[in-house]
């Protein structure tokens, strides 16, 4: 009796916990980034108005940006490095040096080095979102896929409305009728605070702010025993209907890349208003 009085707190408070996560993420107005009205943006730095169009929260002044907790990061030249030197420590700025394409036209993958997202300032992400493990787990919520037998849950940050902009992609992706229950079957990680291999620079993953849908399907480049740098062909097999759904809420996808990661999803909305103002 006791040990189910016992389950039946712990029951309780998840639920308590569940629901308060709830109304955290329920703050956001979810937005749409392939519509979202852009006026006033054509009159200034492309760069600087993706910025401040995809993050409400940061102040932008005299070539810099600043962050809620007072940082200031300037966004810096664009050197023209080549592309393998540019992932290293790229300026802000050189986060935009190629542009993402939102047409789903992967001939442009082919030329090695175009991963357009894959060159991450470190500093910005660790001011944007957290500097520590601890402080990201404070934040996260679990967003869900489901349909029929399949069941998906994502773990990812409710900072910048990431975790609202995900479930809205979800929802439409399932309300959509389409066959897409497979691609939400054998998925790999989101929420994981690591270093990408071989550097000090902290993967998306570490920020809440990635998801990777099913893995069997996805096609990742370092599993196919090619080369940094000549990465070879990519065998797709994820639709453009998931994709571009993605893009709407604001997830750039890792299968564009010529380091192809099909699986990969990562909430970039800077560079999908980027690549609008780009046209
Ligand atoms: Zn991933």
């Amino acid at each position: 009796m006791l040990r189910r009085v016992r389950n039946f707190a712990a029951s309780a408070l998840c639920v308590a916990l569940l629901a308060g996560a709830a109304q955290a993420r329920g703050a956001c107005a979810v937005v749409d980034f392939l519509t979202l009205d852009l006026t006033g943006a054509a009159d200034r730095d492309p760069v600087e108005a993706a910025l401040a169009f995809a993050y409400p929260s940061l102040t932008i002044v005299d070539g810099a940006v600043q962050f809620d907790n007072g940082t200031r990061l300037p966004i810096g030249p664009d050197r023209d490095l080549p592309a393998p030197d540019r992932l290293d420590d790229p300026t802000l700025r050189e986060q935009f040096s190629q542009t993402y394409p939102l047409a789903f036209d992967l001939s442009l993958r082919e030329t090695p080095w175009m991963d357009p997202g894959r060159a991450r300032n470190d500093a910005f992400f660790r001011n944007l979102y957290f500097a520590t493990k601890e402080a990201a787990a404070r934040t996260l919520v679990r967003v869900g896929y489901q349909r029929g037998a399949t069941r998906a849950a994502f773990k990812v940050t409710t900072r910048n409305c990431v975790a609202d902009q995900l479930q809205a992609a979800l929802d439409e992706i399932r309300a959509s009728g389409a066959p897409m229950d497979v691609y939400f079957e054998k998925t790999g990680g989101s929420f994981n605070w690591r270093p990408i291999a071989g550097t000090d620079r902290l993967s998306a993953h570490s920020f809440g702010i990635a998801v990777d849908l099913n893995t069997e399907l996805g096609g990742y480049w370092r599993w196919s025993g090619r080369p940094e740098g000549n990465a070879g062909a990519y065998a797709n097999r994820y639709p453009p209907e998931i994709v571009q759904t993605m893009e709407r809420f604001g997830f750039i996808w890792g299968g564009k890349w010529h380091h192809f990661d099909g699986m990969h999803f990562e909430y970039r909305p800077e560079l999908i208003l980027f690549s609008r103002l780009a046209h």
